[in-house]
C-alpha cells in the first residue's frame, strides 16, 4: 500500500491523500479538495483514481468531488448517514465495512462521531496500520465540535476506538495543525518534555510538503487529548475550572480540554 500525502497549501491547511495499490496502480482519493494536485500526482505516478472517500461532510473535504468525478468517473464513498449532506454518494459506509483498492489494499471503516456525527476514519489492514482520520484526530490535537459535532461523542470515539488501536498505527490527519497543537499541549502541560522537544525540532524544520508522520504511541505522549490522567493537565485545568472534582473522570477532562481549546 502506498499512502501519498498531498499538501494543498490552502488557508485551511488541508492534507489530501491518495491510497494506492502498488500492483495495479488503482487509487482512492481521500477528501480531494485540491483535485488538480491530486490528479497531477496520480498522472505523474501512473495511478488511476477509481474511488473518492470523504471522511465527513465539511466543504473543505467534499469541495473537490464534482470535478474529480468528472475527470475520473470515480465512485464516491462516505458515511451512510451523510447522504443528505454530501451529494452523489455511491457507497454509504458503516462500521466494519471493508473498502478494497486494487488487489492489495483493504481499508476498514470506523464510525467515528464527534467532529461531525457522520464521520468515518479508515484503518488499513496492513502490518503497520495506517489511520486516515480526517478531522477526528490531528497530530497533537483533536477536531473541534462546532460544525455539527459533540465533545461527548468525540471523547467516546477517542476512548473506545482510537485509544485501542495498535501503538504503531500511523496517523494521517485531514489538516496540518501540528505546531499550533503542540503549543496547546504545552499550554496545558508545560512539563511535557516530548511535546517541547518535538516543537523545537519542528520550529526549525517543519515542512508540510513532507510532513512528519506520527504514530499512535507518539500521539499518546504529545497530544493533550490522550493525556487525560496527567497530574499537570488536571492541576492546570483546575485553575480554569475551580469546581473540578478531586479525581475528575477522563471524560470530564477531555470535554473541558476541548472547551478551552475553542477559545485558546
Ligand atoms: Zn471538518
Ligand atoms: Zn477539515
Amino acid at each position: 500500500m502506498i499512502v501519498e500525502q498531498i499538501w494543498t497549501g490552502n488557508a485551511y491547511r488541508n492534507f489530501n491523500y491518495l491510497i494506492v495499490c502498488p500492483q495495479t496502480g488503482e487509487a482512492l482519493a481521500v477528501d480531494p479538495l485540491d483535485y488538480e494536485k491530486c490528479l497531477a500526482r496520480a498522472k505523474d505516478n501512473g495511478w488511476q483514481i477509481t474511488q473518492i472517500l470523504n471522511t465527513h461532510e465539511h466543504g473543505d473535504h467534499t469541495g473537490g468531488n464534482g470535478p474529480m468525478i468528472k475527470a475520473t468517473g470515480a465512485k464516491l464513498l462516505a458515511h451512510k448517514n451523510a447522504k443528505d449532506a454530501i451529494e452523489g454518494i455511491d457507497v454509504g459506509l458503516g462500521a466494519g465495512d471493508i473498502v478494497k483498492v486494487g488487489r492489495t489494499v483493504e481499508l476498514l471503516a470506523l464510525d467515528t462521531p464527534g467532529h461531525t456525527m457522520s464521520h468515518v476514519c479508515m484503518l488499513s489492514q496492513t502490518e503497520t496500520p495506517a489511520l486516515i482520520c480526517g478531522d477526528t484526530l490531528f497530530n497533537a490535537g483533536a477536531g473541534n465540535c462546532h460544525g455539527g459535532g459533540h465533545p461527548n461523542e468525540l471523547y467516546d470515539t477517542f476512548a473506545s476506538q482510537l485509544d485501542k488501536l495498535p501503538d504503531n498505527t500511523l496517523i494521517y490527519p485531514g489538516h496540518d495543525y501540528i505546531t499550533n497543537n503542540l503549543q496547546y499541549t504545552l499550554d496545558r502541560e508545560p512539563d511535557n518534555e516530548a511535546a517541547a522537544k518535538l516543537l523545537d525540532e519542528l520550529t526549525a524544520s517543519h515542512d508540510p510538503e513532507s510532513a512528519m508522520v506520527t504514530s499512535l504511541a507518539q500521539e499518546k505522549q504529545i497530544n493533550t487529548f490522550f493525556r487525560l490522567t496527567s497530574a499537570t493537565v488536571i492541576e492546570r485545568l483546575r485553575e480554569a475550572f475551580p469546581d473540578l472534582a478531586e479525581s475528575p473522570s477522563q471524560r470530564e477532562v477531555f470535554v473541558k480540554l476541548r472547551e478551552l481549546r475553542n477559545s485558546w
